[in-house]
């Protein structure tokens, strides 16, 4: 390409200043994009493609209006990218062009979408004195609506921060710059959430410059108020956020007015996959609805939504804040009439938090001023309903509104209320803002305004007294200005004094110097009335502005009350209860409900029971589609909204409080969505067995099913003893490996449960109910029968089966056997070992024994197992295979 110049080497060179991946320039009333720009912004957005000439080369090139870029910019921003934006302003020698801010996936104020909007970054530090691991710090901003969240994690590594980091779904992280080289964390990052990921100036993590920038914005001695002045990697990360948000100049800063610090024990750990097993927030297939978030949900506003999503996303390990929720919960069920009232009441207001954030960003309009006075106004209507309601009165719900301070939004709302028109316009620069009253200075010029505009509108009838023409009209346009017309059947009636400027068709149009001088005098004093009523509103925005911390404090407040309403509508709704809560560890549910199923679903419902040590693991047994995944993902939920301050679908339910919940689904599910690998099971149950304690709950659906038979028992038995033993963990334990609920002989606090089938008449026909004990059918040889497989055959099977059983070894056959041929095992299930041996070293198959009792064998033994050993199970269809272990039978009845 040759030098570009004028105004595409302009666009080029903006671009060269910025690492925003696009650039959107002011030309006059257009933003455009030039070069590849246009063509992706074209591709992104359906726009149309031209060619601009510059000097004898041409560049594609695309704009939009300059009022429109705001949808244009949201829509690029959603998808990932990040967008500069250079205005143009004038200047004595014409005009000039400059950045003046970079929009981001974090820092896009004007998003359409109520959920937070989170912009992170994570910091590592080597570990300290004494300490294996490394330090993490994260701060994590919703420039959206002014949080700023910030924590250190000591001694942790990569997966831990990551879970911390994945439970506030980013929109953009920013990596410190001892991460932005380190793979394992890019990758995980990349494949687990769908942050955009920017880098950001390195010495902004800087821990000295962190610390200053961290004390400008909120004060001196709030790292030591809130406990973190210590925390070097929480400080730089903090520091980074606020720099960064800075740099893209979208002016919000002033939104983020408190610094929240909170210690990584605070919240239960929920990794990004069992959120997504969990359905938390999207189900599986990606969609909203159907998620549990979704079903629970009555929330009447964008910020109680918001709350609610993510109490359920980061639920709390102390017990304290959750009987708070709990209680207030409790008092609003009992209450039906208040609580109506006041979701009533609420469903009015607007987003407060959203509503600062513009105010701050200078972005408001009067009518946001407005929208702010309206649910201002709300606080007092709430507040009284609960004072008037003796139950939610002494309830916790009164506290959530005791400590907003009522009396500076009662003040504020008062001064918008006597300032602003009731329905003013959408546009701060054209007048008709304020109300009679509220400046002196503005009232005398609306006055002397409104008597010239009154002159020109009663002009007409004192002109047609004068001059007695019939057609005559004042009116005025852009290229005339204030005119009179008259219809062309009475020209000849207009006084000498009326000087003609244009002829029309059917009229003449005239002027007089009197309305020339009223014309003048007319925009004088609009134009001085817009610029007036503009500084005048700049004024009161700032004053809103200033405000912003009390206007978050009531958005929150009112965002409180609005989700402990939803969850009492939905406990009332669905007749859940109030579960206790205790640190023991037990976990004791009885008649409980999938919160999501039950909703489309007659349901059954399961009662659980776990004691730690005697009955903390469980291995739930039961055929394929009996209700095994569903009853473990109940509990699980169960602990989780419990750990919300939620009730619960349950007839009673005693919850020990969890620090973790960990889910793992076998990978055959997983690959059904094209999404998971074995290797990426395995991935995970490390880190669970990494990270788990004695207090989580681990759910395992199916563990070492991604592989063959003979690693999946392997895998999955080994995983058992580890949790049962070492870890000591709640876990729920489902598995089609019958064999390992033998392990419950074994390990004293390992049981089996199953989930009960009826197969009464040929059919069978799940009852869903959890039993104690290991199934005790086999359903596939019962599925043979239904089948249609002839009856010798089946009861032939079910014999064999019986004999394997007692016999309590199982023959297991490894389908990665390599180039030796086939491997065969022995498992033995008392002692949970193998004994291999390679099929096709004849010397070695006396190792293949059952009870080592076979040291010689006869010939026909040895016809028999190596018919065995060259057999391929996976091709031999099931008919046949009976047939085949019947006839071996026979040949060794007869050896
Ligand atoms: P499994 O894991 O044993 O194969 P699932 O948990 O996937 O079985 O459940 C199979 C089907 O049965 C699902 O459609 C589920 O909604 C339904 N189901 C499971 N448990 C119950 C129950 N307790 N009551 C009613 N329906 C249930
Ligand atoms: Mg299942």
């Amino acid at each position: 390409m040759t030098e570009a110049t004028g105004i595409v080497g302009e666009f080029l060179a903006l671009k060269e200043e910025t690492d925003a991946d696009i650039l959107a320039m002011q030309c006059g009333d257009f933003y455009e994009f030039f070069a590849d720009d246009a063509e992706l912004v074209a591709d992104e957005l359906d726009l149309k493609v031209s060619q601009k000439s510059s000097h004898g080369s041409k560049y594609p090139m695309a704009g939009v209006p300059v009022d429109d870029l705001t949808p244009y910019v949201s829509a690029l921003v959603e998808r990932g990218y990040r967008v500069a934006v250079a205005d143009q302003h004038e200047t004595a020698d014409g005009h000039a062009r400059e950045i003046t801010r970079v929009v981001t996936p974090g820092t896009h104020l004007a998003t359409g979408d109520a959920s937070a909007q989170h912009l992170a970054a994570v910091v590592r530090h080597d570990g300290g004195r004494g300490a294996d691991g490394e330090t993490y710090g994260l701060a994590v901003a919703d420039v959206t609506t002014g949080r700023f969240q910030v924590t250190q994690l000591d001694d942790a590594d990569v997966s831990a921060v990551l879970t911390e980091l994945y439970t506030f779904s980013p929109a953009e992280v920013l990596p410190g710059p001892e991460l932005r080289n380190d793979d394992d964390f890019l990758a995980q990052l990349d494949e687990r959430s769908e942050a955009a990921v920017s880098l950001h100036a390195t010495e902004s993590f800087a821990p000295g410059r962190a610390r200053h920038r961290v004390r400008e914005q909120f004060g001196a001695e709030t790292l030591e108020s809130v406990g973190i002045a210590d925390d070097d990697a929480a400080i730089a990360a903090a520091g980074a956020v606020l720099s960064y948000v800075e740099e893209t100049g979208v002016g919000t800063l002033a939104a983020v007015t408190r610094l929240q610090a909170y210690g990584a024990r605070e919240h239960v750990s929920l990794d990004a996959t069992t959120q997504r097993n969990l359905e938390l927030t999207e189900t599986m297939q990606g969609d909203s609805s159907g998620s549990l978030f979704a079903t629970v949900d009555h929330t009447v506003t964008a910020a109680g939504g918001r709350l609610l999503k993510r109490w359920l996303q980061r639920p709390r390990r102390e017990r304290g804040e959750l009987v708070r929720r709990q209680s207030a919960v409790a008092a609003l069920t009992r209450e039906a009439m208040a609580r109506e009232a006041i979701r009533e009441t609420l469903a009015d207001g607007y987003d407060l938090e959203r509503l600062a954030a513009r105010a701050t960003s200078g972005s408001a309009d009067a009518r946001d001023l407005r929208a702010i006075e309206d649910t201002l106004g709300l606080l007092s209507a709430v507040a009284d309903a609960v004072a008037e309601t003796e139950r939610l009165a002494d309830s916790p719900l009164a506290d959530v509104l005791a400590t907003v301070d009522r009396e500076g939004a009662a003040d504020l709302a008062a001064e918008l209320d006597t300032a602003l028109v009731p329905d003013p316009p959408g546009t701060v620069t054209q007048g008709g803002l304020f109300s009679r009253g509220y400046d002196d200075d503005l009232d005398d010029l609306i006055e002397e305004h409104e008597a010239a505009l009154e002159w020109l509108e009663t002009l007409p009838d004192r002109e047609k007294e004068r001059t007695g023409i019939t057609h005559l009209s004042v009116d005025r346009n852009k290229t005339d200005g204030y005119y009179i017309q008259v219809g062309k059947s009475e020209t000849d009636q207009a006084p000498d004094a009326y000087e003609e400027i244009k002829t029309l068709k059917n009229s003449k149009r005239y002027t007089i110097p009197e309305l020339d001088e009223r014309e003048r005098d007319v925009l004088r004093l609009e134009e001085r009335r817009h610029e007036m009523e503009h500084d005048l509103f700049e004024r009161l925005r700032e004053r809103v502005a200033a405000h912003a911390a009390l206007l978050q404090d009531v958005g929150r407040a009112l965002a409180e009350v609005d989700a402990l309403a939803s969850l009492a509508v939905h406990a009332v709704e669905n007749d859940w209860t109030r579960p206790e809560l205790t640190d023991d560890g037990r976990l004791d549910i009885e008649a409980g409900r999938h919160p999501v199923v039950e909703q489309t679903t007659e349901f059954v419902p399961n009662d659980l029971e776990m004691r730690p040590d005697e009955r903390d693991f469980l291995v739930v047994t039961g055929p394929n589609m009996s209700g095994k995944s569903t009853y473990m993902r109940q509990n699980a939920l169960i602990t989780l909204l419990a750990q919300t301050g939620s009730f619960v679908p349950a007839r009673s339910a005693t919850v020990g409080l969890v620090d973790g919940i960990y889910t793992r689904v076998g990978a055959l599910d997983e690959l059904a969505q094209g999404r998971s690998t074995f290797m990426v099971e395995m991935q995970e149950l490390s880190n669970i067995l990494h990270s788990a304690t004695e207090d989580s709950l681990i759910i395992l659906d199916e563990v070492g099913r991604g592989t063959a038979t003979f690693d999946g028992i392997s895998i999955a038995w080994a995983a058992v003893e580890y949790i049962s033993t070492r870890i000591h963990a709640k876990t729920l334990f489902a598995t089609h490996y019958h064999e390992l609920t033998s392990l419950g002989e074994s390990l004293p606090n390992v049981q089996n449960v199953h989930v009960a089938a009826d197969e009464r008449d040929g059919d069978v026909t799940f009852m869903r109910t959890v039993r104690e004990g290991p199934t005790n059918r086999s359903y596939g040889v019962h599925v043979a029968d239904l089948a249609g497989v002839p009856e010798p055959v089946v009861d032939r099977s079910r014999e064999v089966l019986d004999r394997l059983r007692d016999d309590k070894a199982i023959e297991v056959r490894g389908a990665e056997s390599g180039d030796e041929g086939t491997t065969q095992a022995v498992f033995d299930l008392s002692s949970g070992q193998f004994s291999g041996a390679s099929a096709d070293g004849g010397d070695e198959t006396d190792q293949v024994a059952t009870d080592g009792a076979a040291d010689q064998l006869d010939p026909s033994t040895e016809d028999v197992l190596e018919e065995l050993s060259d057999l391929d199970v996976n091709e031999t269809p099931p008919v046949e295979l009976m047939a085949k272990v019947k006839q071996w039978q026979d040949n060794l009845d007869e050896a």
